[in-house]
Parts: structure tokens; sequence; C-alpha cells
């Protein structure tokens, strides 16, 4: 074939494409770099949901959005439940949500470069801006959670998390959004959902994120999904922006050193997130970490929580297993070093009662 029929064909490629084989690519390309579900939703299985699965957002004329899951390291998530190693689990959620925007791209560019425009969308830290407090409302570009569920990676949990087939909700979504009309893969059945209310999702949430009676319902693409209601998002932020962490029980926390005392009702925490913010800037820092927009001075973030979702698995009795590794190992503190370590109650009050005021209030109000 001469320079001039290829360039042709490959002009001509988006009206001959074989959809099945592109669709298949799709598939495999995620597969072979570790996908544990992939599917694909079409606009019109969207059609109807929250602004989040609007696809002309990120990509005008979109047709689809390709779904799709990897897994964290799950030796990792025990250590860091029970509160042995932080570090560990943190560098896997950190690199795997990479891992995921990595393949995004890769795969919208690939079916960019075979004629269809496509775009990969982040796996987390991105919001839209022209919301009435911009970033700080959190609303994301498109919801990895709504597209995976319709596009049948995973059902929605309790907890509002997508738990897979495999691997609960312990999981990074990743989406790429396409004008190639791939073919669509079906939701998965509501009966098969394992999710029992088993509700240690909720148990395990020190800042109260998810309503343990009233339920929030989502239409999507006319089916209805039904999960804990969400409160103040500020709750999770103090929480899992690693501020305070404390169980109201006293006998556990997060992997958090603070003790700020966790409000009750939702507009309280605006406040207190305000306070800590200021009063846990002169924490010595933490190994590791990610960048996130939303803090300020360029400040880093530290993963003390995520239990929600790490505790999440298909079997009962491992979520029992996880919820005991990360109830009976104590509390964290915080050494002069940045060391974050897991004492025993009493231990934990006593570190405390021994620094000195100026170092004290980092962690607690005085
Ligand atoms: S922890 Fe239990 S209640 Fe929560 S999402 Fe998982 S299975 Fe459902
Ligand atoms: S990550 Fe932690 S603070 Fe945030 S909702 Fe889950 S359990 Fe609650």
């Amino acid at each position: 074939m001469d320079e001039a029929a290829a360039a042709e064909q490959f002009a001509t490629i988006p009206e001959n494409a074989d959809m099945k084989g592109l669709t298949q690519l799709c598939y495999d390309f995620l597969e072979t770099q570790g996908a544990i579900a992939v599917g694909i939703a079409s606009r019109e299985m969207l059609e109807g949901g929250p602004p989040s699965t609007d696809l002309d957002y990120v990509l005008e004329g979109a047709k689809c959005a390709i779904s799709f899951a990897l897994p964290f390291d799950e030796e990792k998530i025990d250590a860091y439940l029970a509160k042995k190693d932080h570090g560990g689990h943190q560098e896997d959620n950190f690199r795997t949500n990479f891992i995921v925007t990595g393949l995004s791209v890769g795969l919208a560019s690939y079916l960019d470069q075979v004629g269809f425009p496509s775009f990969g969308v982040l796996a987390n830290g991105v919001y839209r801006k022209e919301t009435p407090r911009g970033m700080y409302d959190f609303m994301p570009d498109i919801s990895h959670r709504y597209v995976a569920v319709r596009a049948g990676v995973g059902w929605f949990g309790l907890s509002g998390n997508v738990v897979t087939k495999t691997h609960g909700a312990t999981i990074v979504l990743g989406t790429v959004v396409t004008t190639a009309p791939l073919i669509p893969s079906e939701p998965l059945s509501d009966e098969d959902n394992y999710c029992d209310d088993c509700k240690l999702c909720l148990t395990s949430c020190t800042s109260g994120f998810m309503d343990k009676k009233e339920k929030d319902t989502v239409t999507i693409g006319g089916q209805d999904y039904t999960y804990a209601a969400r409160k103040s998002f500020h709750r999770c932020d103090l929480v899992c922006g690693g501020f305070t962490g404390l169980a109201k029980n006293g006998k556990w926390s997060t992997w958090s050193p603070g003790r700020f005392e966790i409000p009750d009702a939702d507009e309280e925490f605006l406040p207190v997130l305000i306070e800590c913010l200021g009063a846990s800037e002169p924490r010595p820092s933490i190994e590791g970490g990610f960048h996130h927009p939303a803090l300020p001075n360029y400040r880093k973030i530290n993963m003390t929580c995520g239990n929600c979702q790490l505790l999440c698995h298909p079997e009962r009795d491992e979520r029992k297993r996880r919820f005991k590794l990360l109830t009976k190992n104590g509390v964290v503190v915080q050494r002069e070093d940045g060391t974050l370590e897991a004492v025993s109650v009493e231990d934990a009050k006593e570190s405390l009662a021994e620094m000195n005021p100026e170092r004290r209030a980092m962690y607690e109000r005085l």
C-alpha cells in the first residue's frame, strides 16, 4: 500500500471501524494492565442522571464512557487497618490512583489516534470550577461511581461506594469518555449484590458522613439506586483529611494523631475544619502523601482513614475481621520526628499530656 492509500484508509477509519473489535480492544487494553472489572455505559444509559453523568461536560458529542476498576494491595490494607504500617497502603493508594489516571489518558489517546476523540478522566482531585464555591463544592467533572454502576463494573453498597464482585470497595475507579460508538455492557443484576447492610462501613466512619437511617436515591438511565444518605462533605474532609479521628468511644482511632472533637451537626464542621487547618499546620511532616489542590499553601495531604472503603469485602466474615483489626489496635499518636505510632489509649493520653502547650495545640483544643 502506498503512502497516499494508507493515509486515505486511516482517514476513513471512524466510518469503517469494526466496533466489536474496538470494544474488545478497550477491555484488553485495561485488563492487560490489571483492571479487575471493565464495562461500557452508553450516553443513553446515563440519561436523566445527576449533572456529573453528563459526558458532554468533558467531551461534546461523546457516545459512551468506559469504566474500569484497579484493586489495592490487600496485604497492605491489613497492615494499614491494624495500624501497623501507614506508608505501605498510603503509597499503594496514591500510586493506584495515578496509574488509573494514566490508563485513562492512555486509552483515550489510543482511541483518539485511531480516529475517535476521547477524554481520559482523572481518577481523583479534579472538580468543577463554575459551581458557587468552585473547587470547594467538590463536584467532579464526571462521576466514576455513577458510570461504573451503569456499566456493570460494580453495585452501590450501602456506603455509596461502588462494590465489585471480587474486591469489595477496595478499588480505584477510572473512566474514559469517547466519541467511539462502542458496544455497551449490561449493569450487574441487583439480585447478585452482596451488600447485606452489615453497616460496618458506617460504624467505621468516625465523622458520621453516612446517615444511619436516612437513604438517598439517585435515578440514572431510568433506574433507581438507593444508599445511605450522605451528610456534609466537610465531615470526610475533617477526618479523612487527617485533622482528627478518635472514635466516639475513645478506644480506637484512624491514622490521625489529632484529638479535636468531632461535631454532631453538619453546620459545625466547616468552622472546626478551618480551626484544624490552622492548628495542625505546624505538625511535623509525615512521610509520603499527596498534593491536593484544595489544601492551602501547597500543603500535602496524608491519608488517615478510608475505612468505609477498605473494610468492604464480598465476604461478611472478612469484613468483620477487618473491622476488628481497625478497632482493637489502639489509637495513633505522632512522635516529634513525624512518625505515626499506634499505642494504648492510656499511653496516648500520657503522650499528649507530656507535650508542651504549643505542641499539644497542634492535636487538640486546649
Ligand atoms: S461494609 Fe457492609 S453495608 Fe457497607 S457497603 Fe460493604 S457490605 Fe454494604
Ligand atoms: S473515608 Fe473515613 S471519614 Fe471519609 S466517609 Fe469514609 S470512613 Fe468516613
